[in-house]
């Protein structure tokens, strides 16, 4: 094999405010298939996963993750192909699921030993690793069933419904029996939450700009009062939800995407908290790593068995990646956003 061009994606500069292309710069780097090291593996990265956790840190300050250094490629999750291997672990031809980064091609060095992770392509499709069968499926499996806790007969909403994370959520809590509502911005994604998800309903929170009118529409939808919510956007959505909240309703706070650009997202009623007895937790799914086996196996087997749908965006080629980025943060995505890289 020739060498090969490494076309990459670093990080140019911080945002300030809104996070834009001028945030991210493309480079090209060389790699030598038949110069690996002992121990090395070279995989071709064919999916780039593009996920919301990816604006948190570009910015300079640590939330709960360190952030991104500056000229560095991007970090992303990532699926492909191992083209050379000098690691009795991989051979040529598996398909991998891994941390690749907004690149073409990644060089595993023989001591980053959980980087990479083979994963079985008969039942369950590629890019289904990086979605319902990987981080974000686990993400809506661990926080449905640590903190929202749902027993069959409960009302479970969830918000972004249609993404990644959300169309899991509602469907797993369908699965235990709740009734599953969604959130969701548009018709469109309203009608795939409800036709295509089989959620019991679907609230469009673009049709509803206050929130008298947004927690109205929930009233509706929710007859018998919130059970469970878990929560994906904040802000608006969230104090809607919360004036719905039935007593000692649950809420696993998982993202507050309506912030993540900097937009202020106070809570309107914290005394609601107290008013309720609710309870909100915050969790991040990297620190549930004991539980991701039982997951990744529940979930695969419901995906292989069409017991568990999604859709997904795709966007084509490294050099669109940041475009696809910043209209995940804006709601572009229909379902979850990747990077054909191949
Ligand atoms: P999605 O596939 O759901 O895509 C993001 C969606 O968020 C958009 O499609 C859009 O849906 C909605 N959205 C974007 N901007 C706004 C806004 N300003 N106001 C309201 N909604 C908005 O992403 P994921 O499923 O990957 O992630 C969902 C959430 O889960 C995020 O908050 C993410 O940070 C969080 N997360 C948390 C993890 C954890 O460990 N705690 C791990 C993984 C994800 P719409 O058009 O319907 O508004």
């Amino acid at each position: 094999m020739t060498t090969l061009v490494n076309q990459q994606i670093v990080l140019a500069s911080r945002p300030t405010g809104e996070a834009t292309l001028d945030n991210f710069r493309l480079v090209e780097s060389s790699v030598d298939p038949d110069a690996l090291a002992e121990g090395q593996v070279l995989v071709r990265n064919h999916y780039l996963s593009l996920d919301p956790y990816m604006r948190g840190r570009m910015n300079e300050g640590k939330s709960y993750a360190q952030p991104q250094p500056l000229g560095e490629v991007m970090i992303g999750g990532t699926v492909g192909e191992v083209i050379a291997s000098r690691n009795p672990r991989f051979a040529v031809g598996d398909r991998v699921v891994g941390m690749g980064g907004w690149q073409q091609y990644q060089l595993v060095e023989a001591h980053q030993r959980e980087v990479l992770r083979k994963v079985d392509t008969t039942h369950v499709p590629l890019t289904a690793y990086l979605g319902a069968v990987g981080m974000p499926g686990v993400t809506a499996w661990v926080g449905l069933h640590t903190i929202v806790e749902p027993k069959a007969g409960e009302t479970v909403v969830v918000s972004a419904a249609s993404g990644a994370v959300g169309g899991v959520v509602g469907q797993l809590a369908k699965a235990k029996g709740c009734r599953a509502v969604g959130i969701a911005g548009g018709p469109e994604k309203c009608a795939f939450v409800t036709d295509e998800l089989g959620f019991d309903a679907c609230v469009d929170y673009k049709a509803h700009r206050d929130l008298k009118s947004l927690a109205q529409a929930l009233k509706a939808a929710c007859p018998d009062g919130i059970d469970g919510c878990f929560e994906n956007v904040g802000g608006l959505v969230l104090d809607a939800v919360m004036l719905r909240m039935n007593a000692f309703g649950r809420i696993a706070l998982c993202g507050m995407i309506s912030g993540y650009d900097g937009q202020p997202i106070p809570m309107a009623n914290p005394a609601l908290i107290l008013v309720s007895r609710l309870k909100l937790q915050g969790f991040i799914v990297s620190e549930h790593m004991p539980l991701w086996p039982a997951a990744l196996g529940e979930l695969g087997a419901m995906v292989a068995a069409g017991r568990l749908k999604y859709r997904e965006s795709i966007a084509q080629g490294l050099a669109s990646a940041p475009e696809a980025f910043l209209g995940l943060l804006k709601g572009r995505n229909f379902g979850k956003q990747l990077v054909k890289l191949t």
